[in-house]
């Protein structure tokens, strides 16, 4: 292979994602044209001159160097995973791994745009922990052309979107083939017709992602713009979506001979995955549905995200009567006794099909996202076990974690006496060197202030206590709870001795009004002369400005209304990065924040106590008094209280303590293994049902 064929090769397995030097390399071929592609190697490949990117310094040194060390780190059999078997005990064989696991989205890279947000980022960190760590792990989703939506603002703070269809030859995917060398065509049932999809393949390390699409000119044209858009359109093409996932993506593991030992759907969206598993089991074995569904039951875990009813995909009787052939053919079941496996109560004709209740039902492994969304889980869902009292209702909870290594910047890596692969293998606590640390901390927010500058031309202060509030614009997130009283604001901004900024990011789905008038908000109190390059809003949220913002601010803010937020896992990157959390206490920090330990210095900050108010209106202002609270008393004297050398000990010290603390807790390495206890449950057919 010559060098160049080598980068081809490491530009098409997403290891380049997590791993800073294959980056810097691609970066140096092209600065520039690296940029355009939104750092997507393979685009950056197919457009460089092969003899341009050979006269780089170097280059066939290090693409042969990092080509062999891809390939050993593919070839690895000193995983975490292979420590696991038992002497003699042979690997799993490709086509039979442990587990399928199942999501709508995957936010691996900024490149490869099939995720809208932290359900999608989790899976992505959820793979790449699989592959360092070993586990054989198949994934299935869907290639959406455009996407979910490129976002940007005008003026007035109007969020646009537009959907730029992906060349898929310019993405690190390839399609998959039959054992005749043949394109692979999954066809799957849909009302009066059979919609044909097509396999591609990412690979992530280890771990082969399927991704199917619909845009084949053997599907007429409304059916393939089926897997256009992540999230786009009306009910039908949601629930068309999640056939197209759940029954498809079976099929397509089946027509690549692939037959996992276990199943994890991530959420409710590929429940449909249960029922054609089902009908497999009934044609090829003769079984009863019920029978069946004993069987299929004990394969399967199912991963809840969503602690708000109205979060769950509901669909009306006619349309679930409209998919009823397609979704429920040869079960033998009629329209009533389908529509009661969606259903809470069994009496209740009115009530519309919900996909997690069909997981529910599907699952002996059940389980949400954090300690406290276990037992919201437990209570919202506690009528499916009447005969049950709530604290025996079968749900538990895995709490979510981040992937330490695409998260953590190197350079605060490189204070840690561990390595970030090694966080969460065992019990030990990373170690930072609090004077280098704080020199990190320094330049990272250093580049985020002229990352924001390059990008849209603000002139932070480099110096400023630095606040960044970024995610999904969900509105039970309360992306304007800071901006409730402005004037108390302005003089916590405008202090001149003790300058605070705030940057936001983040996209509102393109259905939610409410989510589009908080960006507009933000917008509008940005250009406030008051508030005058002290507060930011960077359009374009996406994993790339997330890592700049998790690597470069001072503080994490997290303000969502308790406890409506399953996990949250943005403040995680954060804390790992030594950047301390000001959160209210639900999801994962309800849980972090409470087992910190009181010997050492806090992790940081609650708002609150962790309790719920009567009202949303009370909620909203008792928690906005005590996060300007904690802001003034706190965080802005801690940030700014400086010994002679300007080292700031007290914040230094919460820096650590907040590595310490939340990094081998709070990781993929962690959760991933907590998961593969369930995949070996539910892989050798062991009922969890007590
Ligand atoms: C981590 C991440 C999130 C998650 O945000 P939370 O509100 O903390 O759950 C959302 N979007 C992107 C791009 C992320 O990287």
């Amino acid at each position: 292979m010559t060098p160049f064929e080598k980068l081809q090769d490491i530009a098409h397995n997403l290891r380049w994602d997590w791993n800073p030097e294959v980056r810097d390399l691609f970066q140096e071929l092209d600065p520039t044209l690296w940029e355009q592609v939104r750092h997507n190697p393979v685009a950056l490949l197919r457009r460089l001159d092969r003899t341009k990117v050979e006269r780089v310094a170097d280059v066939t040194e290090r693409a042969e160097r990092l080509w062999q060390e891809l390939h050993d780190y593919l070839a690895a059999d000193d995983t975490w995973y292979a420590g696991t078997r038992s002497p003699g005990e042979e690997p799993a064989p490709l086509d039979r791994p442990l587990v399928a696991y199942f999501c709508a989205e995957y936010g691996l890279t900024e490149c490869l745009r099939i995720y809208s947000g932290g359900l999608g980022v989790l899976a992505g960190d959820h793979l790449k922990s699989a592959s360092d760590l070993g586990i054989p792990l198949v994934a299935v989703g869907l290639l959406y052309r455009e996407g979910y939506f490129q976002q940007t603002v005008d003026p007035s703070g109007r969020q646009r979107e537009t959907f730029p269809a992906a060349d898929f030859q310019d993405l690190p995917v390839r399609t998959v083939t039959g054992s005749g060398g043949q394109l692979l065509r999954i066809p799957v049932p849909f009302p009066g017709r059979t919609v044909m999809l097509r396999v591609w393949q990412a690979d992530v390390g280890r771990v082969p992602l399927y991704l199917l699409d619909a845009d084949l000119p053997e599907n007429d044209d409304e059916d393939r713009l089926l897997t256009a858009r992540l999230y786009g359109g009306a009910q039908e093409t949601r629930i068309s979506q999640e056939a197209l996932l759940g029954i498809g993506g079976y099929r397509a593991l089946r027509a690549m001979g692939i037959t996992p030992r276990a199943f994890h759907m991530n959420e409710g969206h590929s429940a449909f995955l249960g029922l054609e598993l089902v009908r497999k089991r009934m044609e090829e074995e003769g079984l009863s549905f019920e029978e069946a569904l004993a069987v299929v039951r004990r394969q399967m875990v199912f991963t809840t995200h969503t602690p708000v009813p109205a979060g769950h995909d509901r669909f009306p009787r006619h349309l679930m009567e409209t998919f009823f052939e397609s979704a429920a053919g040869g079960l033998g079941l009629d329209l009533d006794r389908f529509m009661r496996l969606g259903r809470v109560d069994a009496s209740e004709s009115g009530e519309p099909f919900t996909m997690t209740v069909l997981a529910i039902r599907l699952a002996d492994q059940v389980n949400g996202v954090s300690k406290l969304h276990g037992h919201v889980t437990r209570e919202m869902w506690q009528d499916l076990w009447p005969e049950r009292p709530l604290e025996d209702v079968p749900i538990g909870h895995i709490t979510n974690g981040v992937h330490l290594p695409s998260w953590v910047h190197r350079h605060v890596a490189a204070t840690l006496d561990t390595d970030l692969d090694r966080i969460g293998l065992d019990h030990r606590q990373p170690e930072p060197d609090l004077e280098r640390l704080w020199a990190v901390r320094e330049e990272r927010r250093r580049r985020l202030i002229s990352y924001i500058r390059e990008h849209i031309g603000a002139r932070l202060d480099q110096h400023a206590l630095t606040i960044a509030f970024a995610r999904r614009f969900a509105t039970y997130k309360r992306a304007t709870l800071l901006l409730g009283d402005l004037d108390r604001l302005q003089r916590l901004l405008c202090d001149e001795e003790r300058p605070v900024q705030v940057i936001f990011a983040g996209k509102a789905h393109p259905q939610d009004e409410g989510g589009k008038a908080l960006i507009r908000r933000i917008v509008e109190v940005s250009h406030d002369e008051r508030f005058h390059d002290r507060i930011v809003f960077v359009p374009g949220h996406g994993i790339d400005i997330a890592r700049e913002l998790v690597q470069g601010a001072d503080v994490w803010l997290n303000n969502p209304r308790r406890p409506m937020e399953a996990s949250g896992t943005s403040g995680m990157k954060a804390a790992a990065n030594g950047v301390l959390n000001v959160s209210v206490l639900d999801g994962w920090w309800d849980e972090a924040y409470r087992a910190a330990t009181a010997k050492d210095a806090p992790i940081g900050w609650a708002i609150g106590e962790g309790a719920e108010a009567d009202s949303i209106q009370a909620a909203d202002h008792q928690d906005e008094i005590r996060l300007f609270r904690i802001l003034e008393e706190q965080v802005v004297p801690t940030f700014y209280d400086r010994d002679a050398s300007g080292f700031p000990q007290a914040w230094a010290e919460r820096m650590a303590a907040s590595i310490r603390e939340i990094a081998p807790v709070f990781t993929t390495h962690r959760m991933v293994r907590e998961y593969v206890e369930r995949y070996q449950r539910a892989a050798t057919g062991a009922s969890h049902v007590t």
